[in-house]
């Protein structure tokens, strides 16, 4: 059985409790920033953030305006090109279908942030204490689905927006959901991630075009 994550970003409020609960889980520290005059705090995904939403003001085309999150993250490909360039065998593939990643492999050569398609991985910075750059990703919380747990994200969700389980029964309760949002008026709803790069492991419920979120409409493997 191949396990997913649905993120269906019409249910989320952007409440960022996967963020929160991502940083507690992986024991990761939180980013100093500053006010750039937007809720979206970080302002990026990074080697210590994981799991991001990213606030988008949209008008559409009738007029009215959408506040949109969209919550990014580590999609595991099944044609994960991150795995395919990766000298030291640092992420696999699972055999439940997630994109693992093993930190102590990784040997900062950066070739999986230079070609996921959707921009995912970070290096850590190397400085005076640290002379060794490392790259991060979502994990799909490997330490606990592989012992039957859920992922954190999917766990501390307040409102169903993360759901986990079956991959083929989130396709098709995904289905259902854009057919609601299509009977709401949202004509550009998809599910994102059934086919794409051979099948994603976390999908997406889209209430606009891809693009609107700034996903590619029809990622691909790069030549
Ligand atoms: S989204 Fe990027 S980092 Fe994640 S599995 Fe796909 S290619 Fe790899
Ligand atoms: S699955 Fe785990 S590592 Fe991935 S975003 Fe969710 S909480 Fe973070």
């Amino acid at each position: 059985m191949a396990i997913a994550m649905l993120l269906d970003l019409a249910k989320c409020t952007a409440c960022r409790g996967c963020q929160a609960a991502c940083k507690q889980w992986n024991d990761l520290p939180a980013v100093k920033t500053t006010n750039r005059g937007s809720y979206q705090n970080p302002a990026d995904l990074s080697y210590d953030t994981y799991t991001l939403i990213r606030f988008k003001e949209y008008e559409r085309p009738d007029g009215s305006f959408a506040w949109l999150f969209l919550n990014q993250r580590c999609l595991h490909c099944t044609e994960a090109v991150c795995v395919d360039v990766c000298p030291t065998g640092a992420l696999q593939h699972n055999e439940l279908g997630f994109v693992s990643f093993d930190e102590s492999k990784c040997n900062g050569c950066g070739y999986c942030v230079q070609f996921c398609p959707f921009g995912i991985p970070r290096l850590s910075e190397v400085d005076k204490t640290s002379t060794q750059a490392k790259s991060s990703k979502c994990t799909f919380c490997q330490d606990r689905v592989t012992n039957g747990v859920e992922p954190a994200c999917a766990k501390a969700c307040p409102t169903g927006a993360i759901t986990f389980g079956d991959r083929d029964a989130l396709i098709a309760h995904g289905k259902a959901r854009v057919e609601e949002l299509k009977a709401q008026g949202r004509a550009d709803a998809r599910l994102y991630g059934e086919k794409e790069l051979g099948g994603l492991h976390q999908m997406y419920v889209l209430e606009e075009k891809a693009s609107v979120y700034g996903l590619p409409e029809d990622p691909k493997y790069p030549a």
